[in-house]
């Protein structure tokens, strides 16, 4: 080797070690210096010093690892970044045992303070907390910290299904088959990866995104806020179909507040409400829907006022299992408070998909017909989108009670980073959702 290969293999180490080392110094994210922490409408928030960022422009998502110290009392994680082609930031640490989303948000209003927003979560799988990061009106970055035992689970009881029982909403179904029925024969190949979402917020949930109190006075800001929540929500789900390898993609055709002044009470009258084509303070998302072209229709609450309280989300889904998905079933509702962790807006259009539980959960280990459940670790180590917490005495017969954290996965024959396979053939949401994407994005 002469000395000219020498230099030029300098060169190339050079290349390839320097430039991602040199990053690393440009992105740091840890706690404000001197800036004490705030309860804001009940929510205690610790302010981030994000400035490391700025300089980054808005496509940080491509830098190789970032650096993140969220609390003074808690290490700093060196993610390394898992998803390099999408609009969001995904990083783990080298154990795996922490998690990290990211994602900025172009603001459209102008009186915010600073041009785009950092939204984020953070997962610690070790000890089952997340952290959720958002910006207030202000343009100041928060964290907040949840224990994943605590964020609300989505709806487990059949509600749904006694709704569907009913004579009036027997009526209501068939009437909307009918009229929906020219969908088998939309016949759109380009579109055919694609489910496109429309998402509208409760005025309340707008006022919890922002720290605000109940009945709190709407801005742009604020409205603002829960755009880029929207944004996230697609963002965060498009990477689990993404790394689940379900082929789909989905795309927020529209989001909106809710122009009806609807005050959330039961998540169970919220998806009827929202079925309701003609009358009913929500009859107006039929037209919206049309007009956007959404195939899945979502509505975010706001737990504080409602009546029934300890439920994270609802969705529809054809019951018992195997039954064929239709486009009045498109309806789903998560809690605002669920955005920042659990990935139960996920979790929720799994169930619009035609994705169940956990055989657990669902009572259903005997079932040899289908395998659209979720699945949940015999370790405990981790537990898919589906999939509920980790609890003994259900008839998968688990002996372990506590609580399994959440990974970004739908079940199916993949692995996990220890070797786990997270469901295999007999728990495969995958498929279902590779099977079903065809038809849902023809729902309009
Ligand atoms: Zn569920």
């Amino acid at each position: 080797m002469n000395c000219l290969e020498v230099s030029m293999l300098l060169l190339l180490v050079l290349h390839v070690y320097i430039v991602p080392v040199a990053l690393v110094h440009g992105q740091h994210i840890r706690p404000k210096p001197n800036q004490a922490s705030e309860t804001r409408a009940d929510e205690t928030v610790y302010f981030l010093d994000t400035s490391g960022l700025d300089d980054a422009g808005t496509d940080f998502y491509h830098f190789a690892r970032l650096d993140m110290q969220l609390l003074e009392d808690l290490p700093t994680w060196n993610f390394i970044n898992f998803h390099t082609t999408d609009d969001h930031f995904y990083g783990e640490t080298d154990d795996g045992m922490t998690a990290c989303h990211l994602m900025r948000h172009s603001s459209s209003s102008t009186r915010s303070t600073r041009n785009d927003k950092l939204l984020g979560m953070v997962s610690d799988r070790e000890n089952n907390i997340w952290y959720e990061i958002k910006p207030d009106l202000h343009g100041d970055v928060l964290v907040t910290a949840t224990f994943e035992g605590d964020i609300p689970p989505s709806a487990k009881d059949n509600a749904h299904i006694s709704q569907a029982q009913s004579l009036w909403n027997n009526l209501r179904s068939t009437w909307s088959y009918l009229r929906d029925l020219p969908w088998t024969l939309r016949l759109d190949p380009a579109k055919e990866q694609v489910i496109d979402i429309m998402i509208i917020w409760s005025e309340n949930s707008e006022c919890y995104r922002s720290f605000q109190h109940v009945d709190c006075t709407l801005t742009e800001d604020t409205r603002d806020n829960m755009l880029a929540s929207s944004e996230f929500v697609i963002a965060t789900t498009n990477f689990a179909l993404a790394k689940s390898d379900t082929s789909t993609v989905f795309n927020l055709a529209h989001a909106q507040r809710d122009t009806s002044g609807y005050r959330e009470a039961d998540t169970t009258q919220i998806l009827t409400d929202m079925g309701v084509p003609f009358f009913g303070q929500l009859s107006y998302l039929h037209p919206l829907r049309d007009e956007h072209k959404a195939d899945l229709v979502s509505f975010i609450y706001d737990n504080r006022i409602m009546v029934e309280q300890g439920i994270g989300g609802r969705a529809l889904l054809p019951i018992p299992p195997g039954l064929p998905l239709a486009p009045f079933m498109a309806w789903s509702t998560y809690c605002v408070a669920c955005l920042g962790g659990g990935y139960i807006p996920a979790h929720e259009y799994g169930h619009n998909l035609g994705c169940f539980h956990d055989r657990g959960t669902t009572d259903a280990c005997d079932d040899n017909k289908n395998a659209n459940y979720g699945y949940r670790s015999p370790t405990g180590t981790f537990r898919t989108i589906m999939a509920y917490s980790c609890v003994p005495g259900e008839c998968d017969d688990y002996q372990l009670d506590r609580v399994c954290s959440v990974i970004p996965y739908f079940s199916g024959p993949a692995s996990y980073q220890n070797g786990e396979v997270m469901g295999g053939e007999e728990n495969n949401c995958r498929e279902r959702i590779r099977l079903d994407k065809r038809t849902v994005s023809r729902f309009r």
